[in-house]
């Protein structure tokens, strides 16, 4: 679980925002980060990353590459994981109207349930287990966490809807930390994977709202 004294986080490379937790994942001290797409690289991981992306896209690709019984056994062993948008989904135990993914995490959410892709929006939230600063957090066409079993703890409702929730071994947030120059959620669930990082600051310097093109663009 460990490269060198330090603990590895593996964030899934099949669709969807790999390149941007990857780049947050680098602000943070204490750990090392890399893109992952075959079953035995999960093996060496004591964390790993389903990014945003498109829930039904990235359920037919685990499949072709044999990655679903592997997460499934690496979690069961001990393996944290973060689903972020689509990766909640698949993470959900229940999923309104459908068939459930990987089914890890005793929580029920509702896909689109803001509408389309238009309906997409920003918010600013105050989460004191995660942050003492404010986080900037991006929604795009996001689930709502519509109920949480008994293990899960809420990290954040608002309005009608829970938008992060987690229990020992899994953390589940509707929106795009990555998409945002906050560190906060990435520093939080490497402390969850067993890192012990100081940062200066939960925010990454000179990060722009247009900083996740450029790193699609490299
Ligand atoms: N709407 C997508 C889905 O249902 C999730 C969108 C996202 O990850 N930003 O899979």
């Amino acid at each position: 679980m460990v490269a060198g004294n330090l603990p590895v986080i593996g964030v899934l490379d099949l669709q969807g925002g790999t390149q941007e937790h990857l780049e947050h994942l680098g602000h943070i001290s204490g750990c090392v980060a890399k893109p992952v797409k075959a079953p035995d690289e999960l093996q060496a991981l004591s964390g790993l990353i389903l990014p945003g992306g498109e829930s039904t896209c990235l359920s037919r690709l685990f499949k072709l590459f044999g990655l679903h019984e592997a997460i499934k056994r690496e979690h069961s062993r001990g393996m944290k994981v973060w689903g972020t948008c689509a990766g909640a989904i698949l993470i959900a135990r229940e999923i309104i109207d459908e068939q459930p993914h990987l089914a890890l995490m005793d929580i029920a959410v509702h896909r689109n349930a803001f509408g389309s892709q238009m309906d997409s929006f920003n918010l600013t939230a105050n989460i004191p287990e995660v942050s003492g600063e404010p986080i900037p957090l991006t929604f795009i066409r996001a689930p709502k966490i519509v109920r949480v079993g008994p293990g899960v703890k809420i990290l954040l409702r608002h309005e009608d809807f829970i938008a992060a929730a987690e229990d020992d071994r899994c953390l589940a947030t509707a929106f795009h930390p990555e998409l945002t120059s906050g560190l906060a959620f990435h520093r939080y669930f490497a402390h969850k994977c067993g890192v012990s990082s100081e940062l200066h600051s939960d925010q990454i310097e000179g990060w722009t709202a247009r900083s996740w093109m450029q790193v699609a663009r490299a």
